[in-house]
C-alpha cells in the first residue's frame, strides 16, 4: 500500500520541510499545494528546494515521485460565463504543470469545476477546450480530475461526466482522483465497494485511477455537500475506509489522507497507523 497524506508547502524550507513532515507521519506517499491553495500567487521554482528534498527522501528509499501536486481551487475551465476567468484558468493550470513537471511528481489532481449557471453539458466541453489549451507538448504529469460531491453547479459528480472529460482529450495526459468523502456525497454507497469499483472501470477504466483521496464524510450518502471528516469519525465508517486503504488493486496507487486538523494539530501519523494496523482508536 502506498499511504500518505496533505501536506502544508511554506517558506524557507517549502518542499524539503514537506518531506521531512511526510517521513515523521510514517507516509509513503504526500500531497501539497504549491501555494495557497484559494489564490495562484506562487514563488518561483529554484526557491522550493526541490533538489535538498530529493536527498532527503533518498535516504528514505523514496524520491519526489512520491508526491502529488493539487492544483489551486480558483482554477474553473468550466465557466462559460466569464472569459477572463477561463484564460486565466487555462494560464495557472499550465503553470501548475511546469510546476508538478520540475518538482518530478507524477500526478496533478485537479477539480474539474463548476459550470456557474450555463449546464454541465456546456460546463464539459469548456472544460475539455481549456484541459487541451493548458497542456504542453513536452509535458510528463498526469493530470488528474477529481470526483465531486456535486455541491452547487460542480461538474464530474458521476464516472459518466468524467468519462466525457477524458474521452474529450482523447485520453492523453488524463487521469481520474477518486475521493471517498465526494463519491459518497455525491450518492455512490461505498458499503458495496467492489461494484462501486467495478462501476468505474466499466465506465472509465481501472487503469485511469491514478490517485486516491480517502476521507470519511460528515454528511449523509448523496448528500452533495463535500465535508470532509476524521477516518471513522464519519458517515462511511472506518470499516469501510480500511478496506479501501487495503484493497489489493489499490496496493500501487497513492492513498492521500485530506481529514480535518484536530485542536489545530494535523492527525495524519495516528489515522496511517490506524489504517495500517487496521485497528481503530478514537483520537477525538
Ligand atoms: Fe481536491
Ligand atoms: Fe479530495
Ligand atoms: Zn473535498
Amino acid at each position: 500500500m502506498r499511504l500518505g497524506c496533505h501536506i502544508s508547502m511554506s517558506s524557507p524550507d517549502y518542499l524539503l520541510k514537506s518531506v521531512q513532515d511526510m517521513i515523521s507521519y510514517d507516509a509513503d506517499v504526500c500531497m501539497i499545494y504549491t501555494g495557497p491553495p484559494q489564490n495562484g500567487r506562487r514563488v518561483s521554482i529554484d526557491k522550493l528546494k526541490i533538489k535538498e528534498a530529493n536527498e532527503y527522501l533518498n535516504q528514505y528509499s523514496r524520491s519526489c515521485f512520491d508526491i502529488v501536486v493539487h492544483a489551486p481551487y480558483l482554477i474553473n475551465l468550466a465557466n462559460t460565463l466569464n472569459p477572463t476567468t477561463f484564460a486565466n484558468s487555462v494560464e495557472l493550470l499550465r503553470n501548475e504543470i511546469k510546476r508538478t513537471d520540475a518538482i518530478g511528481s507524477p500526478y496533478l489532481v485537479l477539480h474539474p469545476g463548476s459550470h456557474v449557471n450555463a449546464g454541465c453539458t456546456a460546463g464539459i466541453k469548456s472544460i475539455i477546450s481549456g484541459l487541451k489549451e493548458a497542456f504542453l507538448q513536452e509535458q510528463k504529469c498526469v493530470v488528474c480530475i477529481e470526483t465531486m460531491a456535486g455541491k452547487g453547479s460542480e461538474c464530474g459528480k458521476t464516472f459518466e461526466e468524467l468519462r466525457s472529460i477524458l474521452e474529450g482529450v482523447d485520453y492523453q495526459h488524463i487521469g481520474v482522483c477518486l475521493d471517498t468523502c465526494h463519491v459518497h456525497d455525491a450518492g455512490y454507497d461505498l458499503h458495496n465497494f467492489e461494484s462501486v469499483l467495478n462501476e468505474f472501470d466499466r465506465i472509465i477504466g481501472l487503469d485511469y485511477l491514478k490517485v486516491v483521496h480517502l476521507n470519511d464524510s460528515k454528511n449523509t450518502l448523496g448528500a452533495h455537500k463535500d465535508r470532509h471528516e476524521n477516518i471513522g469519525h464519519g458517515e462511511i465508517g472506518f470499516d469501510i475506509l480500511c478496506s479501501i486503504a487495503h484493497h489489493p488493486l489499490l496496493k500501487d496507487i497513492p492513498i492521500i489522507l485530506e481529514t480535518p486538523y484536530i485542536n489545530n494539530f494535523p492527525p495524519y501519523k495516528d489515522e496511517i497507523q490506524m489504517l495500517r494496523s487496521k485497528h481503530f482508536i478514537n483520537i477525538k
